[in-house]
């Protein structure tokens, strides 16, 4: 799949939002059948208890379910799949409703299927370094399981505390220690799955032929629902030693974490944050970072004793020499928690000091940060829009936070055209539209910016591999409607999804 690289022309100007979901309703059969299959209480038709469920994380895109079901098994969601398929509905499977992107945004015209009430961790197995869970799983709950045994799960969203194992399927979560420990992909070895026509299969990564469970994981649930997942546990490390260094500006952090690579140490973590998400930090969790500071970096190295402790001698040198004027050591599990503790509130944090932001998703090679964030810091002063940065600083991941007065006219559009300009840098500079969001809704529009026709096609025939019919969370991840029909190939005669266009 090869992506364009440079944008030939800004996406900047492209601020609309996706076309309307339809808002057709919902055959009262069909809620009919599914209480018969479920029991009544477990079928929400109430219209006020419905709104609980009309966005995720990301709040400016909202619609109100037409149905939602909370089922207790696999069985009950492959046969909430057949009705619909049968009924020729729609639906959106949804876990903890944390996703940034919208991929759980569910239609008017469709069934949400929620999976909260599928949160048993089924087995755990010590000696195969793995465990079995349902999709709505908090993905915290699997280390707490396991912890006392020495092991964890090392996806580690900053959400862990409240997102499922199933959302962090669909979105291939990364997490601050992605950069040692890789992407929820990394540590997925199975998934039982219901299929868009409702069979219950397993794909597995030690089966022979095509990797369908590497396409399953991170296709943002538009190739079927997980329920069940058998996960990875990862050794908890010998030990883990942590230290924040303030700097005068972002360009001498982004230095350090040049010289920390470059050097050749792979940290289990680096995260680094700019003065205004500092501020915001400081608000709202009192982390005590030094004051003055342009950027602090949190640098988190884990492993083998004797190899950390050289380590991490280099990695404070290298910070100093980068211009750090304050290293602070995490001296035990408190300190390490308190230097961690305004990173991982830092998206909650900004709503301290800005009625509503955006928060965007875009990766840069390394390399080009320090450029990059004076792009964006430019950005920012032309247009008067405030941007505080957080960012998985090892792995190139931004995460501008786009703040924005939603009471003012006219400074939602403002913020929107500087979050694309920002996407537009990434882009620009050989990155991505995202890095571990997803494009959910939110960035269907983006697509065609970092891919070609051919592309969206190949990847088009895949969705209509898995889901002919594109039942299975439509409207999602590809910025047209497309039939199966429309992908490239001879067909002949009418093709069978003729006239549903609205389905996809
Ligand atoms: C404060 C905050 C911090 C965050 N930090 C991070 C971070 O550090 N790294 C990161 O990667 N993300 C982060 N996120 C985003 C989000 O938490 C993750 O994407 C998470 O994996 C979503 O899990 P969820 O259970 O909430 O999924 P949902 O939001 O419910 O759904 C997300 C997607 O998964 C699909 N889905 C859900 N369950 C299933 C299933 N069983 N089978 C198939 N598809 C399914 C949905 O249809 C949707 O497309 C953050 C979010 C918030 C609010």
């Amino acid at each position: 799949m090869g992506s364009k690289g440079f944008a030939p022309e800004p996406i900047s100007g492209i601020v609309e939002k996706v076309e309307p979901l339809p808002n057709e309703p919902l055959p009262d059969e069909l809620g009919r059948r599914l209480a018969e299959l479920l029991g009544a209480d477990r079928v929400v038709t109430d219209p006020v208890r419905l709104r609980t469920y009309e966005c995720d994380g990301l709040t400016n895109h909202r619609s109100t379910p037409g149905i939602v079901v909370l089922p207790d098994t696999a069985e009950q969601i492959a046969a909430i799949v057949r009705e619909c398929a049968a009924a020729g509905v729609p639906y959106v499977a949804r876990g903890s409703g944390t996703g940034l992107s919208g991929g759980a945004l569910p239609r008017a015209d469709g069934v949400l299927i929620v999976t909260s009430r599928m949160r048993r961790i089924l087995e755990v197995d010590i000696p195969g370094q793995r465990a079995v869970v349902e999709p709505g799983v908090i993905n915290l709950d699997v280390t707490r399981a396991v912890r006392q045994y020495g092991y964890y799960f090392a996806p580690d969203p900053s959400s862990q505390q409240i997102c499922s194992v199933g959302g962090n399927v669909a979105e291939n979560s990364g997490g601050a220690h992605c950069l040692k420990y890789g992407f929820t992909a990394h540590h997925v070895l199975s998934c039982e799955v219901v299929t868009p026509d409702g069979e219950i299969v397993e794909l597995s990564a030690d089966g022979p032929g095509y990797d369908l469970l590497g396409v399953f994981v991170g296709a943002e649930g538009t190739l079927g629902i997980t329920t069940k997942i058998t996960v990875r546990l990862t050794r908890l490390p010998e030990t883990v030693q942590t230290l924040l260094a303030a700097f005068e500006s972002i360009e001498a952090g982004g230095a350090a974490v040049s010289a920390i690579i470059g050097a050749g140490v792979v940290p289990a973590a680096i995260e680094m944050m700019d003065a205004l998400s500092i501020e915001a930090a400081e608000a709202a969790v009192r982390c005590e970072y030094p004051p003055g500071a342009g950027a602090v970096l949190i640098v988190e190295l884990d492993g083998p004793e004797p190899e950390v402790a050289a380590q991490f001698a280099q990695v404070e040198r290298l910070c100093r020499d980068a211009g750090a004027f304050e290293i602070r050591i995490a001296a035990d599990d408190a300190e390490r928690t308190l230097i961690w503790k305004g990173r991982k509130s830092a998206f909650a944090a900004v709503g301290r000091i800005s009625p509503a932001y955006i928060v965007q998703d875009g990766v840069i090679p390394r390399t080009v940060l320090p450029q990059v964030l004076a792009r964006i810091d430019a950005l920012s002063a032309e247009s008067g829009v405030r941007v505080a940065n957080v960012f998985h600083a090892g792995d190139g991941n931004l995460h501008p936070l786009v703040l924005f007065d939603d009471a003012e006219p006219g400074a939602e559009q403002r913020a929107e055209e500087v979050s694309g300009a920002i996407l537009d840098l990434c882009i620009e500079h050989g990155g991505s539209i995202t890095g571990e969001h997803g494009v959910g809704v939110d960035k269907s529009r983006y697509m065609p910016r970092m891919f070609t026709e051919a592309d969206l096609d190949t990847m088009q025939m895949v969705r209509c591999g898995f889901d002919p019919a594109g039942l299975c969370n439509p409207g999602k991840v590809f910025p047209t409607p497309r039939l199966c029909g429309e992908v490239p190939g001879v067909r002949k005669g009418p093709h069978p999804y003729e006239g549903k266009a609205d389905l996809f």
